[in-house]
């Protein structure tokens, strides 16, 4: 069998970047940039004032108060042609360009008006100039690519006028159930069958981390169905199907992807919950077999799927955040298993601890619901003992890293 980190390198050497796409600015939150982007602006554009008062000549403020005429009056988005001359000022508004002449701004604060004329009481020492291209000189290179468009980089874009952007496409990701026993969520026969929870808890999973699920829907336990249904997924980028993946007499999923003419590259991954685990190629398509039982599905989506997608998308930081917490109780293992075990992470005054979230059969979906994290216990620790270090993986993003008790 394989371990888990061995696994995941035999996936990710065979995930390559997505293509790029353009999009517009107020669309490219979040989306990574396929391309360098190198100024063609000076940002600010002009020397501006970053304040109301008057624009002057600071040789001339000597004795206080000094007195000095008004020669005009300039709002914000106008320009004044003229050069100011010794013992003048320019009322001017913050944002508006610095006249020809005037090397600082007086805030209007410090400053008595009468008529055409302005005291100046304070001699200050900032100038309260913006200079041009103080923030971006033409030819800089702004950002690089592969980086993730926050808020302030869809602000800095914008001030450089970029209206559109190349970004990492986002995966399709083909999203289908397998199994005779399941019925769809708007099925009302009352038959007792098993609701297929597994393709919209995946189908979220997707979404979550910047793909499109197109959903397939059902496949019957036949080799004929479920080829059928994975032969619609071949318009997708990434295949995903949960279930019939293991030894029973049912079990199609690795033989019809043979069939398919996959390159099938993993079959078991030294893990629990998720030791079934069909991976391979279709052509440039990755095809993941997750396991049928809807926690497997979502821990193997985790540990796997996650990981592949972010690779696609151009990210670097391909995993979620890792740190480590005291357990508060003891979890028995089986010796050669990477255990992921549903916890919630808090913070105390001693640091972070982890509890479990209860039952963790790997149909419990509750307690996958309830937790903030998985516990990682490598195959190497064995048991872990209350008030052991163990590291967890944080499945929450909102989590509050800093948040102690005491506050
Ligand atoms: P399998 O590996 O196909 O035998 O699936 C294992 C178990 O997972 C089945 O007995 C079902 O109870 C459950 N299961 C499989 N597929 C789904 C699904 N799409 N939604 C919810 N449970 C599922
Ligand atoms: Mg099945």
């Amino acid at each position: 069998m394989i371990m888990v980190a061995e696994a995941l390198d035999i996936i990710l050497s065979r995930i390559s970047v997505a293509g790029a796409e353009r999009v517009m600015l107020d669309q490219a939150v979040g989306r990574v940039l396929a391309e360098d982007i190198v100024s063609g602006l000076c940002v600010p554009a002009l020397d501006n004032s970053s304040m109301d008062g008057y624009a002057v000549r600071r040789a001339d403020i000597t004795a206080l108060p000094t007195r000095l005429r008004v020669v005009g009056d300039l709002p914000a988005g106008s320009c004044w042609g003229g050069v100011l001359g010794s013992g003048e000022a320019l009322r001017i508004m913050t944002g508006a360009p610095v006249p020809a002449g005037a090397d600082a701004v007086v805030r209007q604060e410090v400053t008595r008006r009468d008529g055409d004329r302005i005291d100046i009481l304070e001699n200050e020492p900032e100038t309260y100039i913006r200079f041009a291209g103080e923030d971006i000189r033409p030819g800089d290179r702004v950002m690089a690519r592969g980086s993730r468009l926050t808020p302030a980089r869809i602000g800095v874009l914008a001030s450089i006028k970029r209206s559109s952007v190349s970004v990492y496409q986002r995966p399709r990701v083909a999203v289908l159930a397998t199994g005779n026993e399941l019925a769809d969520i708007d099925d009302r026969s009352g038959d007792g069958r098993i609701a297929n929870s597994n393709s919209y808890s995946l189908a979220a999973l997707v979404q979550e981390n910047g793909g499109t699920p197109i959903m397939l829907g059902i496949a019957r336990d036949t080799p004929g169905d479920l080829r059928a249904l994975f032969e619609k997924g071949l318009h997708a980028d990434i295949i995903i199907s949960s279930g019939g993946v293991s030894v029973g007499d049912y079990d199609f999923v690795r033989d019809v992807l043979h069939d398919m003419g996959a390159e099938m590259a993993l079959w078991k991954v030294a893990m629990r919950p998720g030791k079934p685990l069909a991976f391979g190629m279709i052509g440039h398509r990755p095809v993941f077999g997750l396991p049928g039982n809807p926690v497997s599905a979502m821990v193997s989506f985790e540990q796997f799927v996650r990981p592949a997608m972010r690779k696609m998308m151009g990210l670097a930081t391909l995993f979620r955040r890792s740190f480590t917490a005291v357990a508060d109780e003891h979890v028995a293992t089986k010796a050669g298993l990477t255990y992921f075990v549903r916890c919630r992470v808090r913070r105390e005054s001693d640091g972070y601890h982890a509890r479990v979230t209860g039952e963790q059969g790997s149909g419990i979906l509750m307690s996958m619901a309830e937790a903030n994290a998985l516990m990682v216990i490598p195959a190497s620790v064995g048991d872990v003992d209350c008030g052991d270090t163990v590291t967890v993986q944080l499945l929450d993003p909102e989590f509050d890293m800093s948040a102690a008790h005491q506050f």
